[in-house]
């Protein structure tokens, strides 16, 4: 018999959902609706709103007019200022309000440096991802970032840090880094990582140590996926899969238990899609074991 298990916590987090009934709610209204960039990291979700009508632009140049709608990870401060300067465009700002908060906090602290020039703000997340380029862009020239303990023993600046953190880094990534930056500068930290992402890691690891196989359900290109199924590979084997079709019956070989996950930008209905195809393999396996018997 197969044991599956869902963790407490898995699928949509707030500012994903907020930002998906905001997206909803403006195509239903309206004709031409865009976003720049993925309006969040999952790709299957994003391709159901564009069928909906909402096109996916990588650059303001051509958009005339319309609705223009800001992706939960929020984009760089120039750019969103051009677009609001744009009477024909009105702007629906889904940037998740954690997100926000954090940018408000770089732009403040860039304000204070500029006023006082003695502090670093360090970043600690991807330097390539999109809630990273646009928070690094409210720090106008102050921000540095720090991907990870490596780059934390390397770093060589003079004055004091002001540490904020990308929402969905993992604490330990976090306070590694924050514990190597402390022996050398004055430190004051900002510990911006949101309670949602948090949340998922905790419940992923604590289902992680309980059975043969985690399979973790989330675009390949959301960081909060990636880094759930970096924590639960410490625990067990694991699989980061985008759809069920991703599934091979092998993994599910000699395995008696499955933890099933999500990241916060995956929609219930590919998580249900999974579960489905999971206790479809546990019927079948029934079968199997009461002809064998
Ligand atoms: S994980 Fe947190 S910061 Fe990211 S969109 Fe969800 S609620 Fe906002």
């Amino acid at each position: 018999m197969l044991e599956v298990k869902t963790a407490d916590k898995a699928g949509f987090c707030f500012g994903v959902r907020r930002a998906i009934d905001l997206a909803e709610k403006t195509v239903t209204k309206n004709h031409k609706v865009y976003t720049l960039g993925p309006i969040i990291h999952n790709p299957q979700e994003v391709k159901r709103l564009e069928k909906k009508g909402i096109k996916i632009l990588n650059t303001l140049k051509k958009i005339k007019d319309g609705y223009v709608i800001l992706r939960t990870h929020g984009i760089p401060f120039k750019l969103h200022q051009q677009l609001e300067k744009n009477k024909d465009i009105v702007v629906i700002d889904a940037t998740c309000p954690f997100v926000k908060r954090t940018q408000d906090i770089v732009k403040q602290l860039s304000t204070d440096i500029e006023n006082y020039n003695k502090k670093i703000i360090v970043v600690v997340g991807e330097r390539i991802h999109p809630e990273v380029v646009a928070l690094v862009s409210y720090g106008n020239g102050n921000c540095t970032v720090i991907e990870n303990t490596n780059e934390a023993q390397n770093f060589k600046k003079s004055g004091k840090l002001n540490i904020v953190s990308q929402t969905t880094q993992t604490p330990k990534n976090f306070n590694d880094i924050v514990k190597i930056l402390k022996k050398n500068y004055k430190v004051k930290i900002f510990n911006t990582i949101c309670k949602a992402a948090l949340d998922r890691q905790k419940a992923a690891e604590k289902l992680a140590e309980t059975v043969d196989l985690m399979i973790i359900i989330g675009g390949k290109n959301s960081g909060n996926t990636t880094r759930l199924a970096q924590i639960c590979s410490n625990k067990t084997k694991a699989y980061h899969i985008e759809t069920v079709n991703d599934i091979k019956e092998r993994w599910l070989l000699n395995v008696n238990s499955i933890g099933l996950t999500a990241g916060a930008s995956t929609p219930d209905w590919i998580i249900n899609e999974v579960e489905i195809k999971m206790r479809e393999t546990n019927t079948n396996k029934n079968k199997q074991n009461k002809t064998n018997f």
